[in-house]
């Protein structure tokens, strides 16, 4: 079963190919976005349709710089469905679903506020704080130490 590999500075990112692809064709579908479109046709030929794997770093240079951009976007959506195995290169050992968070731990509570009342975080993060609708843009994901795993936003320019 081919993978779809994405090495950040942190973490090792890794998807079935042909779930990132129904995804990336239902973005396709809804979005009509151009650059989705040439990931694609980039994906198919890289792993030639599925056959081989393909690792994607973000030291690396594609043909289009917008790819990387795609790639993020499109692997933090699967993220949120939880799907995908993510290794944390500073806790190395992988996250699985349930201890992936989309905000550091260290900014909900490291020390016990004077209201006391966020103290669930070691708990299963279940409810969603910040997730208008569908546009999650300029968050990240982090394993529960607080390391980054993911970062959404914007690349440190
Ligand atoms: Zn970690």
């Amino acid at each position: 079963m081919a993978q779809v590999v994405y090495e950040s500075p942190t973490a090792i990112l890794s998807f079935d190919y042909h779930e990132l692809m129904a995804q990336l064709g239902a973005r396709i579908k809804e979005h009509r976005h151009g650059d989705d479109s040439k990931l694609r046709s980039w994906l198919q030929k890289a792993s030639a349709d599925g056959a081989r794997p393909v690792t994607i770093s973000h030291k690396d240079h594609y043909e289009a710089a917008e790819y990387l951009d795609r790639i993020i976007d499109l692997i933090s959506h699967l993220l949120s469905d939880g799907k995908g195995f993510v290794y944390c290169k500073q806790c190395n050992r992988n996250i699985p679903p349930s201890a992936r968070r989309t905000e550091p731990p260290s900014l909900l509570g490291t020390y016990s506020s004077p209201g006391g009342e966020e103290r669930s975080e070691a708990e299963g993060l279940t409810k969603k704080t910040s997730e208008p609708g569908n546009g999650c843009g300029g968050s990240g994901f982090f394993c529960e130490t607080g390391h980054e795993l993911l970062s959404t936003g914007n690349g440190g320019a």
